[in-house]
């Protein structure tokens, strides 16, 4: 039997007394691109932050599974270091720290926790540079204050960047597509088939069909009020695009 990557049990979240993800499964095996499509507020950045070791979110039942391994006892930092990375639907702005710092010190972390080489700043803009050529990130964009003054698109890029960097096993991405003009966003999926899609399994959520063209995801989920109502293949999308949610809302 293949291992499944990601195997998410009857999950539930409560978060201020409101319930958020309400019985919620789903398993994602290695190489599979799933998306996640719903309606704002139906729980599905709290189920990517969930997953990536959110410190304000507690699980009130039911169990995740990564590579046969509980999550739950996971720090955010271990989850990163065993290969789980979220792009932030909004990345943070850090002032005083250079995005190369940041970059350079996320990448050293994993070596380190994987007990692998550390690199210097010398041998890290070797390995940033094409990353960052094939992304048409300018190198100006290293020596700013990470995030800082970026616009949407930017931010959204450098996520990228960063995860093309830590070349995570399962990548989470949350509206990655959301304020990225056309050309960045055919840039980015195409970072991503280049570089990760051949190692790594994908959760996308989106609002916007574009990228489901450009990553041809192998399962498309139907997600509304805190749960998986719906899943299928590419074809969802058509009585998605001709009905909206409320015709999954049964
Ligand atoms: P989506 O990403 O699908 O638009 P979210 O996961 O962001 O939805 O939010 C799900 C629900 O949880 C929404 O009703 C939202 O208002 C609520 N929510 C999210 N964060 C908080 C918070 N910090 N405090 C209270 N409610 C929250
Ligand atoms: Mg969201």
């Amino acid at each position: 039997m293949i291992q499944k990557l990601l195997d998410i049990k009857n999950l539930n979240i409560t978060l201020d007394q409101k319930k958020i993800l309400k019985n919620l499964s789903l398993s994602i095996q290695e190489k599979e691109i799933h998306v996640i499509m719903g309606p704002n507020g139906s729980g599905k950045s709290t189920l990517s932050k969930v997953l990536a070791g959110h410190p304000s979110y507690t699980i009130n039942s039911g169990e995740i599974f990564y590579q046969g391994t509980n999550l739950t006892t996971f720090s955010p930092e271990e989850r990163a270091h065993q290969g789980i990375f979220l792009a932030f639907q909004y990345p943070l702005e850090i002032s005083g720290l250079t995005n190369f710092d940041f970059l350079r010190i996320a990448y050293n972390e994993k070596q380190k926790a994987l007990k692998q080489k550390e690199v210097n700043p010398l041998e890290f803009l070797e390995i940033i540079k094409p990353l960052m050529d094939n992304l048409k990130i300018s190198s100006e964009f290293l020596y700013r204050n990470l995030n800082e003054g970026f616009s949407g698109g930017e931010k959204k890029k450098n996520e990228i960047l960063q995860m093309l960097i830590l070349k995570p096993k399962l990548v989470i991405l949350d509206e990655i597509d959301s304020g990225v003009d056309i050309d960045a966003l055919k840039k980015i999926c195409q970072s991503i088939k280049d570089n990760l899609i051949e190692n790594s399994s994908l959760l996308v959520i989106t609002h916007y069909p574009q990228i489901l063209e450009y990553l041809k995801p192998t399962h498309l989920h139907i997600f509304m009020n805190g749960k998986i109502q719906k899943s299928g293949d590419l074809s969802l999308l058509e009585a998605l695009e001709k009905n909206g949610y409320e015709a999954f809302n049964l």
